[in-house]
């Protein structure tokens, strides 16, 4: 799809729609310079052990892997990304009222940070603007965390309990906040135009949102570089770089 009558045509879609919903994945953001984690060239598909750190049993388990953990939340890209056009997009999508909720995987904040209203925005893989205690469920701003790592802590204990910290974010092996699943459920089975855009749609339960939209009768619209399990049943399957898709898109809605 890259002709400028298919893009009028997603655009009418979108105009038409009374339920627009957007399911994001690390495609992106990879314009912003964040890597994909899970893609074929991802961080953790090259360097296994690095996965480590992300998967719940060994973070609680092992206070090295927790130290490496920490000293990559200190050293992360995420801090000086910047939102990039796409993202810009998805909040004009909004401000013309054609953009009811967002669902994201990313864990990166990029969303809030272009300026979508936060009520409609479900990180469904949490976020690392905070910290949140495994024992006691405390939660506060990752900064201040941060800065006690920078102070010479190696592995900050929480303050409340002296539980193990960690980002809050959806580690491998770690249940989903039942709430944020349940919103994104409901926000797909409400759609009548679904917008998976920059995500393989391989990893469950993500994967399972734009079966609710299909099985709702949504129009399900696939925007990503690689090919995806759902190609076949997209009423549109687009290629093209999202930085230069999206803003096309949004202008002609
Ligand atoms: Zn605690």
């Amino acid at each position: 799809m890259t002709h400028d009558d298919d893009l009028d045509e997603l655009a009418q879609w979108v105009r038409d729609a009374q339920h627009v919903v957007a399911l994001t994945g690390a495609g992106i953001s990879t314009e912003s310079g964040i890597p994909d984690f899970r893609g074929p060239q991802g961080v953790w598909t090259k360097n296994p052990a690095a996965e480590k750190t992300a998967t719940l049993e060994y973070y609680m388990s092992d206070p090295e892997i927790r130290r490496k953990a920490w000293q990559n939340r200190l050293n992360s890209e995420m801090w000086s990304a910047e939102p990039n056009a796409a993202h810009r997009a998805l909040v004009d999508l909004e401000r013309k009222q054609r953009l009811h909720a967002l669902v994201t995987q990313n864990v990166d904040g990029l969303h809030h940070a272009a300026g979508q209203n936060p009520a409609i925005v479900v990180e469904i893989h949490g976020n690392v603007r905070e910290a949140k205690c495994m024992t006691c469920g405390w939660r506060g701003p990752m900064a201040g965390t941060l800065d006690r790592v920078r102070a010479g802590e190696e592995d900050p204990a929480c303050t409340e309990c002296g539980g193990i910290l960690k980002s809050a974010t959806i580690s491998f092996g770690e249940n989903l906040v039942p709430d944020d699943l349940h919103r994104s459920q409901l926000a797909a089975a409400r759609a009548d135009v679904f917008l998976a855009i920059g995500t393989s749609l391989a990893v469950y339960p993500a994967a399972g949102l734009p079966e609710i939209a299909l099985r709702n009768g949504a129009r399900l619209v696939v925007m990503n570089a690689e090919e995806t399990p759902f190609d076949p049943v997209a009423s549109a399957v687009v290629r093209e770089q999202l930085g230069t898709v999206l803003p096309a898109l949004a202008e002609r809605v």
